[in-house]
């Protein structure tokens, strides 16, 4: 076992209380291996208190630094990092100019290996502990991120992308090389070998992972909800009403569903586990329908602004009762830092002409990356939180990592005043270390160079 003693930071864990954060000053987390020999958190509190209850455990003390949850990214592309920042005019331009020839490159192993490596990567040192990722619709990209989130040991869930029509043919789902399956049925199998292989291993998720309802055949839908129904603890993944012009062309291919939303319900692509990125153009009855179901939203507020494609209606989503966490959306979005996605969410709300403006408090801009995010993904009280029992996965921060910073978090005289100013000002500099939770004992630490 080994403890740290810094501020801590979590979030309340009842239920009732939704969100609340609280910092304790002087606290301490003690983690260590379970019976399996995963490391968990095994107490976190008062240091005054604890010290007594491990008195032979070691404490590395940590002054001034802030510890808190691993950030979860409930939506991002790992073969879209190439592609961040490029100017498009639009989420579909975008989509053929830049991000379809550079997903065409992933039918090499060797390719996704070296892409793998740097996401994981970028996404520790941005103090990202657990993602939703797409890959692409080669099963050697799912592999190669699957693979190296093994060897780091992350929480991970991906799937192979599903995707038989409406683009160009180096970047979809491919026929049996021998012309026996379509590329449909090829694909379904596809996604149900990887499945196999991979979910439930070390902290590894599959996700059955149509990429859009307007790139997927009906019988790839169809195929894609009966895997949902023989596998309910797998993930589905997918994007909904992101953009107007995408809308009416889903409209266009399944005239007979009541709306956009609904295409996936009627595939039975909606439930527990399901995760939707965007869900912009909602009414309140796409909204009850996702809420009914189980599913959940990936909010992806800097991908959103990039690409013009509008503003989640936060307030609406509230009044009804629709779940949702916050996501990069890397490469649309365009950032890979937690700080810049929750910054990015407040403008969004605060955003009061297509919809009600409202100004989320800054403990809830965390909550929704990380406790929020875990229930979202129906892992609370696993990850995203600090209360006994949960993978001890977390970050430390540096509230003096820049002159700015360390000068504004100086003046803050609450909790809301410290973490607003750390999202506003924060990036990945205010990360110092990365700790992720592994077997055998071992704790992987990443830290600033
Ligand atoms: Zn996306």
């Amino acid at each position: 076992m080994r403890a740290y003693r810094a501020s801590i930071l979590s979030f309340a864990t009842d239920g009732e209380s939704g969100f609340g954060a609280a910092l304790e000053e002087d606290g301490l987390l003690v983690v260590g291996p379970d019976a399996s020999g995963r490391q968990r958190v095994q107490a976190s509190g008062p240091y005054r208190q604890l010290k007594t209850r491990f008195p032979a455990v070691h404490i590395e003390h940590l002054p001034g630094r802030i510890i808190a949850p691993g950030f979860i990214d409930m939506h991002n592309h790992f073969a879209q990092t190439n592609v961040i920042g490029s100017p498009a005019d639009g989420l579909l331009p975008w989509l053929e100019r830049y991000t379809f020839p550079e997903e065409q490159r992933f039918s090499s192993a060797q390719y996704s290996a070296e892409a793998a490596r740097f996401f994981l990567d970028e996404l520790l040192r941005n103090g990202v502990t657990t993602a939703l990722s797409f890959a692409t619709c080669s099963t050697e990209s799912v592999d190669a991120l699957f693979c190296e989130a093994q060897r780091r040991s992350l929480r991970l869930i991906t799937g192979l992308c599903l995707m038989d029509r409406h683009a160009p043919a180096g970047v979809l789902n491919l026929a049996a090389p021998d012309r026996s399956r379509s590329a449909c049925e090829q694909s379904l199998l596809d996604s149900e070998l990887l499945l196999l292989r991979w979910h439930g291993k070390d902290r590894l998720g599959y996700a059955i992972t149509p990429r859009f309802a307007p790139s997927c055949s009906e019988s790839q839908l169809q195929g894609a909800g009966h895997l949902a129904i023989r596998y309910p603890e797998v993930w589905i993944q997918s994007h909904v009403a992101e953009n107007r012009d995408e809308i009416a062309w889903a409209r266009q291919l399944f005239p007979s569903s009541a709306s956009y939303l609904a295409t996936y319900a009627d595939f039975g692509l909606l439930r527990r586990r399901a995760v939707y990125a965007h869900c912009i153009h909602f009414d309140d009855q796409d909204r009850t329908l996702m809420r009914d179901s189980g599913a959940v939203a990936a909010v992806s507020p800097t991908s959103n602004l990039f690409l013009g494609s509008g503003f989640f209606d936060f307030a609406a989503a509230d009044r009804v009762g629709l779940q949702y966490g916050l996501a990069s959306d890397v490469g649309g979005g365009t950032s890979f830092s937690p700080f810049h996605t929750m910054l990015a969410a407040y403008y969004v709300a605060r955003e009061g002409h297509s919809k009600t403006g409202l100004s989320l408090s800054p403990q809830q801009l965390w909550w929704q990356h990380t406790a929020g995010a875990a229930r979202a993904l129906d892992l609370e009280g696993v990850v995203g939180n600090l209360q006994p029992g949960c993978e001890a996965d977390f970050v430390v921060l540096n509230p003096q990592a820049t002159p700015l910073l360390g000068r504004r978090t100086a003046q803050a005289s609450n909790l809301d005043e410290l973490l607003l100013a750390m999202i506003v000002l924060g990036d990945d500099r205010l990360i110092e270390r990365t700790v992720i939770s592994q077997a055998q004992d071992v704790l992987l630490t990443i830290d600033r160079p």
